[in-house]
């Protein structure tokens, strides 16, 4: 057997006692087997990070952004590498992993930039007040201290470099945990980071398992955790520290919402197009994944069987194969749990137009109409190739529609009228409002996370950065 995939402690390779192995999604295959670190590891990479905080936030900022272009480029020299590798532990599609590895080298990018103009802050005159006379104020970010990143599976390189990057960028150290199914990206992430010069310390990626977390979130020594995953483990997360700084990214059910004025054949070919791309790129494991379409009664017969036809044309199968659009679902469970879902849809009312087949971790891409909306489905985050039509009559009814669910990560609105964009921007309680496109558009560099319960705080690589850090006044006398 070849030796377990070692973990990064305190920036420098470690193996524990016992493993664990990563399994392929698509033919159940072992991917790597894992080195699990021990609780004495893990405690010493957390006094690692806690010892070298004044050190790393004290390290100039050229060499922080030097580090992490070092690692943009490598991502770019070994894209192809890591493409499979996301893709046979993840299950995603080889193209769709491309992409993703091509988004983590912009974060990288986009932390290097800010790491060069990040703390700027700012300079104020106090003699606008009496008492302030001869008085300046400048303002300065530090970091919090160490930061517990936690990611999920579905894109388990982006997510991890979105918790890694701004934190070197910050000069904050971190402890990042990867999540169990996929861990091999985030450790292969690590290699790029050990190549360069940070402080030993002030980087550990550490594949913690589940039950051994509860430790580390309580842990007082790192006072900031950003967690991205489900809406149950990280309120769980929150409440269970609630006087840490807590950012949760967490899930959605993304609506397109299809106004009438979005009307003419390319029009609705179009937005066909995209809908049934992106309610099933990743297996529909997206947090911003379309789930729901919102059409106006004015096109919704012409709308319908477009998005059918479309969402038929997916083609599925191995994730390793160039043509593949849809592969499996991260594990047979996952798929098991879409199928319940769907099936008590119907069973409810709902019309099935394609889809709704299982075999093993595979998933049918699905349409649906008709949803009845005491049904999980229409409460819930699916997180799989499954996405429902309802029919609306008027923009009101349409944003209602859309606001109509416990989740507000983003909304997309296919509309060419700028007034109803501004209109849309101003009604739906979401973290980001997408116009003539889907929900599933995610810029790097923008503020991105949830409204209701799809979260708490904002990423995105300057956002993270002024989340991994406080503003600290200093006042000057006698000027
Ligand atoms: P999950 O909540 O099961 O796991 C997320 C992470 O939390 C994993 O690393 C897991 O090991 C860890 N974890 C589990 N129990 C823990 C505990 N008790 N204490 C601390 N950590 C613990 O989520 P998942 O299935 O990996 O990911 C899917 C979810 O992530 C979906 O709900 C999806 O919408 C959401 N998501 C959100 C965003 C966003 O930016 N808003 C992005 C991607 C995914």
């Amino acid at each position: 057997m070849t030796s377990p995939h070692a973990f990064w402690l305190a920036g420098r390779q470690a193996t524990g006692e016992a493993t664990f192995d990563v399994t392929s999604p698509w033919d159940g295959g072992r991917v790597g087997t894992v080195s699990l670190p021990t609780d004495a590891q893990t405690e010493e990479a957390v006094a690692a990070a806690y010892a070298v905080r004044d050190e790393f936030a004290a390290t100039p900022a050229h060499t922080r952004a030097a580090a992490l272009d070092h690692v943009g480029r490598r991502l770019v020299e070994r894209t192809e590498e890591i493409a499979r590798l996301i893709s046979a532990e993840n299950g995603k599609p080889v193209k769709w992993a491309r992409g993703e590895v091509g988004r983590a080298v912009s974060v990288f990018r986009f932390a290097a930039e800010e790491a060069r103009r990040f703390n700027g802050g700012e300079a104020q005159r106090l003699d606008t007040d009496a008492g302030g006379e001869g008085r300046l104020a400048l303002t300065r970010r530090f970091p919090r201290g160490v930061v517990l990143g936690i990611a999920p599976f579905n894109f388990p390189l982006n997510l991890c470099a979105h918790k890694i990057a701004p934190a070197i960028a910050a000069g904050a150290p971190i402890i990042l945990k990867p999540a169990p199914a996929t861990p091999l990206s985030g450790l292969l992430l690590g290699e790029l980071l050990a190549e360069t010069e940070l402080p030993a310390g002030s980087w550990s990626v550490l594949p913690v398992p589940n039950d051994r977390m509860p430790a580390l979130v309580q842990d007082e020594r790192l006072p900031v955790i950003s967690f991205t995953g489900s809406e149950a483990v990280g309120y769980a997360i929150m409440d269970s520290v609630p006087r840490k700084h807590c950012t949760l990214e967490l899930g959605g059910n993304g609506a397109a919402v299809v106004l009438g004025d979005w009307a003419s054949d390319d029009d609705l070919d179009r937005a066909a197009t995209r809908i049934a791309t992106f309610s099933n790129y990743q297996g529909g494991q997206s947090c911003i994944s379309v789930q729901r379409v919102i059409a106006d009664a004015s096109v919704y017969d012409r709308l319908l069987p477009r998005i059918v036809a479309a969402v038929e044309a997916q083609v599925t199968g191995d994730p390793n194969d160039d043509a593949t659009d849809v592969g499996p679902l991260v594990s047979e469970a996952a798929a098991e749990r879409v199928e319940a879902w769907v099936r008590e849809a119907v069973e409810a009312g709902a019309a099935l137009h394609t889809g709704g087949e299982r075999d093993g971790a595979s998933y049918t891409p699905t349409v649906l109409t008709d949803l009845p909306a005491d049904t999980t489905l229409a409460r819930e985050e699916v997180f799989g190739p499954v996405l429902s039509v309802q029919k609306v009559s008027g923009e009101a009814e349409a944003f209602a529609a859309a606001n109509d669910s416990k989740y507000g990560l983003q909304a997309g609105v296919f509309t060419h009228d700028l007034q109803a964009a501004f209109r849309a921007h101003r009604a739906l309680e979401v973290g980001g409002v997408v116009i003539g496109d889907v929900p599933s558009y995610r810029a790097d560099q923008m503020p991105y996370g949830g409204a209701k319960q799809s979260g708490v705080g904002r990423e995105g690589v300057r956002f993270a950065m002024d989340d991994y850090t406080y503003e600290r006044v200093l006042v000057l006398t006698g000027l």
